[in-house]
């Protein structure tokens, strides 16, 4: 990436009025990005984004996927292995166990493998966005696996 455009935004129900909060806090920095979302939050955060910018809105710069338990979190994890999406803001829910636990566990590794930055709470999403590298050139570094699909199966 070069400087930051594509923001990611998903919460679990429980976090979701923590995430609005915070998208109404941040919105006008927001809206100079592109922003992905799962279905639900999305809708929300749509909403939210309207309400903040009344005219100068533009649709056109929010996504909005599948809700996540039905294939969001998997579409999303698509897009970072695409090197589609720069940032994901997940608020995911500590205290209740979901019906896709194995999505957001996926959506989670797809993060840490691609090495992009990752904020499950909104402290640290606090200080992604605020941070100066959101406007600066940055490349995540990631690890080389070629030695990996190279690797020797014997077969
Ligand atoms: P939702 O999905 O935005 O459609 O509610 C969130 C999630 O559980 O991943």
């Amino acid at each position: 990436m070069a400087k930051i455009k594509n923001i990611a935004l998903v919460a679990h129900d429980n976090r979701k009025k923590d995430l609005i909060e915070w998208v109404e806090w941040n919105y006008s920095l927001l809206s100079e990005f592109n922003l992905t979302c799962t279905g639900t939050t999305g809708k929300l955060v749509t909403e939210a984004m309207q309400k903040k910018l009344g005219s100068k809105f533009k649709s056109t710069k929010i996504t909005r996927l599948k809700s996540g338990p039905l294939g969001g979190d998997q579409q999303l994890g698509a897009l970072i292995s695409e090197g589609k999406i720069d940032m994901l803001i997940f608020l995911w829910d500590p205290m209740q166990p979901q019906p896709h636990d194995v999505d957001v566990k996926a959506l989670l590794r797809i993060t840490a493998l691609y090495n992009i930055p990752t904020a499950c709470n909104r402290s640290t999403a606090d200080f992604m966005i605020s941070s100066r590298l959101l406007t600066h050139d940055y490349k995540p570094i990631i690890k080389d696996y070629s030695g990996y699909i190279a690797r020797d199966l014997k077969i």
